[in-house]
């Protein structure tokens, strides 16, 4: 066990020091706009299976490289295709992964032997800070142990990471408060394989057809191949099995008042005082944005209520909804029941 260093983004000493220690081959937990990122030099295929060992990642699931500038992105893939302009002029900065065939340049590592490289730009001031002050692409998955929620605070990070990092830069919650949506380009037509901030009502309105990749809804079949390997892994599982109860709100409440046994709810603010169970609230029932924001702490404090069983409202699945609705069924084991 190492001590973990916490630094502060509002301090640019601090900054400078966590580009130090990413310049030397380490590790630092940085602060983005959808949740805290594990840094690395993506172009050190050591210090990036250093992110795997500290966080128990499979080997198979790759890494998103994160860089400040979109001239970085001609080093990193080998084409950059005209729909890569396209989303890039109209969501870089920000939540938007695109994947694209790999340079030579990226290690085994950072693409888990694809031969293709996701690539985000974020928009956080802090993350654009670390990666300019580097001077390095950086290598970055979210900054929690695997299986567990990813985490929306340095706090998050420290309770996962903490002893098992270098340093963490502590620049206050996440806006987004869920991963980046992943978008392939490396297949025609372009495919959605992870919903997220940008919304794939976004991606055809600026692309025209893209596809729906089915593990964003479904669980794999025995034996099927993931586009997306962590879209494989059961995800963000808090401790008590989680149920989705899918209907309207009065059916929702009255299901969760008449099984109270060892129950908990994971609901809408409003919700709480109609319940008879222990509650933590996600959100408001209208808000996907909101319901994303609080998400991931959510399922973390759901630990809290020492409860066996959670019944979770089913959120909307439009727009940024699509993001909530398909993390939850991952922590809930795709366990949806119909009211
Ligand atoms: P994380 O950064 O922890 O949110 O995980 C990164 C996500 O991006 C995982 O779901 C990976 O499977 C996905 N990903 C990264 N690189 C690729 C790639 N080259 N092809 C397909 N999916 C990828
Ligand atoms: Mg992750």
């Amino acid at each position: 066990m190492k001590e973990t260093i916490q630094l502060s983004a509002s301090r640019p000493e601090d900054v400078r020091a966590a580009a130090r220690i990413l310049r030397e081959g380490g590790l630092v937990g940085i602060p983005t706009e959808t949740v805290y990122g594990l840094a690395a030099n993506a172009l050190d295929g050591a210090a990036c299976a250093r992110i795997f060992a500290a966080k128990g990642r499979p080997a198979d699931n790759p890494l998103i490289v994160h860089i400040s500038d979109i001239k970085q992105l001609y080093t990193l893939v080998r084409t950059v295709p005209k729909e890569a302009e396209i989303l890039a002029s109209l969501y870089w900065p920000g939540p938007l992964t695109m994947i694209l065939p790999k340079a030579d340049c990226i290690p085994d590592e950072v693409c888990a032997g694809l031969d293709t490289v996701a690539v985000r730009f974020p928009s956080h001031p802090a993350a654009q800070a670390v990666i300019r002050e580097s001077g390095l692409p950086l290598a970055a998955p979210s900054a929690n142990t695997s299986g567990r929620p990813s985490p929306t605070t340095a706090q998050h990070v420290l309770h996962d990471l903490g002893g098992r990092i270098d340093a963490v830069l502590d620049g206050g919650p996440c806006d987004v408060g869920l991963e980046s949506t992943v978008v392939t380009l490396a297949t025609n037509p372009p495919r959605l394989l992870r919903p997220g901030g940008v919304t794939l009502e976004q991606l055809r309105a600026a692309l025209g057809e893209v596809v729906l990749d089915p593990a964003v809804l479904n669980p794999l079949a025995a034996g099927e191949k993931a586009a997306s390997p962590g879209m494989k892994y059961k995800h963000y599982a808090p401790k008590a099995n989680v149920v989705i109860l899918d209907g309207p709100r009065g059916a929702y409440l009255d299901y969760v008042n008449a099984h109270r046994e060892n129950a908990g709810a994971l609901c809408y603010a409003g919700d709480e005082k109609e319940l008879r169970v222990p509650c933590v609230c996600c959100g408001g029932e209208e808000n996907s944005s909101a319901q994303a924001h609080e998400l991931f702490d959510a399922l973390r404090r759901l630990d809290d209520l020492g409860v066996s069983t959670v019944y979770a409202r089913c959120p909307d699945k439009n727009g940024v909804g699509l993001a909530v609705y398909n993390r939850l069924i991952r922590a809930a084991g795709f366990e949806v029941l119909k009211l």
